[in-house]
């Protein structure tokens, strides 16, 4: 149990690094910091390390990235004495490596669990950070570092009436940890993402009747998933390093045969053939059958026409194939599900589509909804709605920098990152994977090392030289956000309404947040920004050698 720092109202207690989230990137982080002999102070809100997969406990939550990448690549060690069971890593199987990790490097004794931040204020005189919590801790820090994830901030939406609803209600991201028993239930999904996809074919097998209600029908491909074969992670424990130190240097953080091609320099005949044999090889390979599908609406359309196709070979009634057949995005645009059965799932008499498009939401009621006047009843709802992607975490903390300028306003027309790394105006404030960085659209673990990482060689270099914040400068950031777009711009993603652009939450900004010019590149250019004496930051030297 969380033992507390400090009191409010006494002298808070002095530590180098405060670490908010104890996630993959905090739990790092704090490896890193320890390994220097820094101190530091990790504030989780859950009462285990996880991060994200502390929460999302939903029927079917897996990693839809093979589980032999789903792991850290700092140590050899760790991954060779561990050992993945199936190709994809369920939920409890990817917190067991966690607990692992933790328990390994020893990192429980300097987390402190069910503590959420509340606050994060830099003082200007002390140049320090004071972090505050749910629990009365006052702590100050020379570094703040959220490692607050990207898809942390459960998003359930507004719908007039939940309160009064007589049956159970459930967000997909806030799962109960004792599970839901859905047997002989009625039951509502309201959302089709990655967290829709995966937990409508169990909850199907368990409940009554279900009915999901759809607002846009999305992408999704098959997964493939299976039992890792005896000796199958063992062999490739050997070659593990080598691969991931490649997998850095990829556009997505991962050695997925990439044909540069575009898919028009081909037949379609010879298109659709280099498609299925990817389709049936499972996973998120099949992005790289053609180099162009993300910017050439053209190969994007014969790509979307072979997965559509796909839908309608395997949907029995026509009706719900068509609306389950996304029409209004191109393939990709939206981040694409990996799924176990998922439109199987719309066979079951038992299994019902809703188009909330056409028949929206109006109302919950207490015995279930109204939706194109319409009420449906039922004894338990299900939100798969999505988060307030990359910026809600850290929104959601009350963050004061410079001038007692607050991060929320800063970014009320969209985050403002150089980097992704650091906001200007909130000197010696990191984000891991922050917006700016591609984050969320890599194997995230990769993008994480790479952050992680490069902070630790930033904080090492100031501690050498005898500095004492780091600071964006405005000119760099502007440039950065600017570059961030117009490479956004570049390719078919801005067509969307995705999460990407903030578009799934009511009156956030719609700007295109990741940085979607490959993890290969962002690498290299921050490796560039470090060798270049950290360009478009402003140090501060220690007070006595400025003064
Ligand atoms: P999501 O992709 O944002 O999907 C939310 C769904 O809820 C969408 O279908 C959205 O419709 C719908 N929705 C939101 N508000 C609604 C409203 N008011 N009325 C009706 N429908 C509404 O969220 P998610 O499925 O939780 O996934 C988020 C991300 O987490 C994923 O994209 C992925 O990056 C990550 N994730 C990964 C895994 C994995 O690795 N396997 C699993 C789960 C999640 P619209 O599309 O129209 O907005």
């Amino acid at each position: 149990m969380n033992s507390g720092i400090q009191a409010s109202g006494q002298a808070a207690r002095e530590v180098d690094a405060v670490v908010v989230g104890a996630g993959f990137s905090g739990m790092y982080m704090l490896h890193l910091l320890r390994q220097r002999g820094m101190s530091a102070v990790v504030f989780e809100a859950g009462d285990n390390v996880g991060g994200t997969w502390y929460w999302n406990r939903y029927p079917g939550a897996r990693c839809d990235v093979e589980s032999i990448n789903y792991q850290y690549g700092f140590s050899d060690e760790l991954q060779r004495n561990w050992n993945w069971t199936e190709r994809y890593p369920t939920q409890p199987e990817i917190m067991k490596y966690m607990d692992y990790v933790a328990d390994t490097l020893d990192l429980r004794r300097d987390i402190r669990f069910e503590t959420r931040v509340t606050s994060a204020v830099y003082d200007e005189d002390s140049r320090r950070w004071t972090v505050s919590t749910n629990r009365g801790d006052v702590v100050s820090a020379q570094f703040c570092i959220m490692a607050t994830g990207c898809l942390s901030a459960a998003q359930v939406p507004d719908i007039e009436g939940l309160k009064d609803f007589a049956g159970e209600w459930y967000h997909t991201g806030e799962w109960p940890h004792q599970g839901v028993d859905f047997t002989g239930k009625r039951v509502a999904v309201i959302g089709t993402g990655s967290s829709g996809v995966q937990a409508i074919p169990l909850i199907a097998e368990q409940a009554s009747d279900l009915t999901v209600f759809q607002r846009t029908a999305n992408f999704s491909l098959p997964a493939f998933n299976r039992p890792l074969q005896a000796g199958e992670h063992e062999a490739a424990k050997d070659s593990f390093l080598e691969e991931r130190r490649k997998a850095e240097y990829t556009p997505a953080g991962a050695n997925y045969p990439y044909n540069n091609q575009s898919a028009l320099d081909v037949s379609r005949d010879e298109a659709f053939a280099e498609l299925e044999k990817r389709w049936y090889e499972g996973g998120f390979a099949f992005l790289g059958a053609f180099n162009d599908i993300a910017v050439n609406l053209d190969s994007n359309a014969l790509v979307s026409e072979f997965v559509r196709s796909k839908i309608a070979g395997v949907v029995n009634d026509p009706e719900t194939a068509a609306l389950l057949t996304p029409k209004d995005h191109p393939f990709g645009t939206k981040r694409l599900c990996l799924d176990t059965n998922y439109f199987e799932t719309f066979n079951r008499p038992s299994v019902h589509l809703v188009n909330v498009r056409a028949n929206p939401i109006e109302r919950i009621t207490p015995k279930g909804l109204v939706a194109g006047g319409k009420e449906y009843e039922f004894d338990a709802i299900v939100f798969a709605t999505g988060f307030d992607a990359m910026t809600g975490a850290l929104t959601r903390i009350d963050i004061r920098g410079e001038g007692g300028a607050s991060l929320k306003d800063k970014w009320s027309a969209g985050p403002r990152c150089y980097l992704g790394l650091v906001s200007a105006g909130f000197p010696n404030m990191f984000t891991v994977t922050g917006p700016g960085s591609p984050s969320v659209l890599s194997v995230v673990i990769v993008a994480i090392e790479q952050h992680v990482e490069w902070i630790m060689e930033c904080i090492d270099h100031m501690r050498a030289a005898g500095i004492e914040t780091i600071d964006a400068e405005p000119d760099a950031e502007n440039a950065w956000v600017q570059h961030v777009n117009d490479v956004a711009n570049a390719t078919l993603m801005p067509q969307a309404n995705s999460w990407y652009m903030g578009a799934n939450v009511p009156g956030k900004p719609r700007i295109f947040m990741p940085y979607v010019g490959g993890l290969d590149n962002y690498r290299r250019k921050c490796d560039a920004v470090a060798a270049d004496g950290y360009e478009g930051f402003a140090f501060e030297r220690e007070r006595e050698l400025a003064e």
